[in-house]
């Protein structure tokens, strides 16, 4: 057992008498969130105590958010902290996160308050970094922030305006270097290309796509690729690989090799870096926590984790977030029942839909870590789960049943990878990858 431990302030009221490990989670997102529900489901309150910190007082299930220039609102895709936590008696503390004393295991909370830990859950994902790309900040529309997304539709119905007035127009979708979910630019160019053709004015639009990486998602390996050319090529969406944008202007954006293309709109989703930096413990240069791989804990602090956009797995998912979150909590239920903590290197299987609007495209992909000298992942080629890659209608339907599973999963406090319906769902995912993807 680690040592006592005790909350300063907030949370408001008495201090409650040390009966219990305490395990604090930083962030209440999809890693934050899945850690602190899948540790209760498997340790009562009399064993584990658990209290979640976040600066924002509702989950959001980010990766729909994609579809609000074009259809719906968000409401679903939100889930307040507060009553979803206390449900299953998690304490939460609504503040910010400013400083960590790995020492004194201490959390330093921008009021002031402080709270102490025996485990610390830091979950604090990551943030855009638009500054990186001279130019970007004015110019490109930043999408990860769904507060911008309506101004994004605003956009979207001028162009059409626009072309319909004869002017033809110009979309450029940019991936840049140090952007580590770049499936969502991907899934923007393929869905405004649906949007336009339903609204009859696709002829009077240029869509490209301009990313560094070599091949069309590359970290997804070449039947992803091959996937997408072939999307691609169906609906005259241009793309061009291998170039780095190095600076935006309000009508151009420029790229490594001293070319330039001019644009009516630019999409580009920022390069990222950790939302919070802890300093003092071990971090690449974009402030992502070194993890032992298995675990996730941060080298060298074994009672410390950085699972999901937090650590530095290098490509960033929710879906990936969500496993992370599994090996957390295995490895704090390890220590907690004198079990040794199982820091296999075997990879990890992630899987993602990139929805067109009228069909969606589903990979799964098996990733080992550690085999390629850059730090990147690769396509295991002896990974036990097939690599497999289909498109077709009916994975639409995953991509909305997920954004509503997740939420209502975490709305009544139960975590999204466990349980009764989790065993239905893979049962139900087994079928559909066998059945609809080669
Ligand atoms: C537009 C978009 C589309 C995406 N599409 C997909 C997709 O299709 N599939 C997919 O798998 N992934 C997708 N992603 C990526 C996915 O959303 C992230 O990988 C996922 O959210 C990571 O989860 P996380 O818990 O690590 O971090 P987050 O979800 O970012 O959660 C971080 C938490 O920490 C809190 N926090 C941050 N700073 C502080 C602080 N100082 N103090 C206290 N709390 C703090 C935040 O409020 C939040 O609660 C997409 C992301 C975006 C933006």
């Amino acid at each position: 057992m680690l040592g006592r431990s005790a909350v300063g302030s907030p949370p408001a009221g008495k201090e409650r008498p040390v009966r219990s490990t305490h395990v604090v989670v930083l962030g209440g997102g999809f890693a934050g969130l899945e850690t602190a529900f899948l540790l209760r489901s498997r340790f009562g309150e009399d064993r584990l105590r658990l209290t979640v910190v976040s600066d924002r007082g509702e989950f959001l299930f980010k990766p729909n958010t994609i579809y609000l220039p074009f259809e719906g609102d968000d409401g679903h895709l939100r889930v307040p902290l507060e009553p979803a936590l206390r449900r299953r008696g998690i304490g939460y503390v609504p503040a910010e996160v400013s400083t960590l004393d790995p020492g004194r295991r201490t959390v330093g909370l921008a009021d002031g308050g402080t709270i102490t830990y025996d485990y610390l859950v830091v979950a604090t994902g990551a943030r855009a970094n638009p500054g990186e790309i001279p130019g970007l900040g004015e110019h490109g529309r930043q999408l990860c922030d769904p507060a911008r997304l309506g101004s994004f539709a605003e956009e979207l119905l001028w162009m059409v305006q626009y072309a319909r007035h004869g002017h033809r127009q110009h979309v450029v979708c940019v991936v840049p270097p140090g952007l580590h979910y770049p499936t969502a630019t991907y899934e923007l160019a393929l869905m405004l290309d649906t949007w336009l053709r339903r609204g009859d004015i696709r002829h009077q639009v240029e869509i490209r796509l301009v990313t560094h990486e070599e091949t069309l998602l590359r970290d997804f390996g070449p039947k992803v690729h091959d996937a997408v050319t072939a999307r691609f090529a169906e609906r005259e969406i241009e793309s061009d690989t291998g170039l780095t944008v190095t600076s935006t202007t309000g009508t151009k954006v420029k790229f490594g090799d001293h070319n330039a293309r001019r644009y009516d709109l630019l999409i580009c989703l920022p390069p990222q870096v950790a939302a919070v930096t802890y300093p003092g413990l071990p971090a690449d240069d974009r402030g992502f926590l070194r993890c032992e791989p298995g675990t996730r804990a941060v080298r060298g602090y074994p009672e410390i984790f950085a699972p999901g956009d937090a650590g530095d797995f290098p490509i960033k998912q929710a879906f990936i977030a969500l496993r992370h979150a599994e090996a957390v909590a295995d490895a704090i239920g390890a220590d907690l029942t004198g079990r040794p903590r199982d820091d296999a290197t075997g990879g990890i299987t992630t899987m993602f839909l990139l929805d067109m609007l009228d069909q969606a495209l589903f990979a799964q992909v098996p990733l080992a870590v550690g085999q390629a000298p850059d730090g990147r992942t690769i396509v295991s080629p002896s990974a036990r789960t097939p690599y497999r890659v289909g498109t077709g209608r009916w994975w639409r339907l995953g991509k909305h049943s997920v954004g509503r599973s997740v939420p209502a999963a975490f709305a009544s406090g139960h975590p999204f990878h466990a349980g009764a319906w989790w065993d239905a769902a893979q049962r139900h995912l087994r079928a559909g990858t066998d059945a609809l993807t080669r």
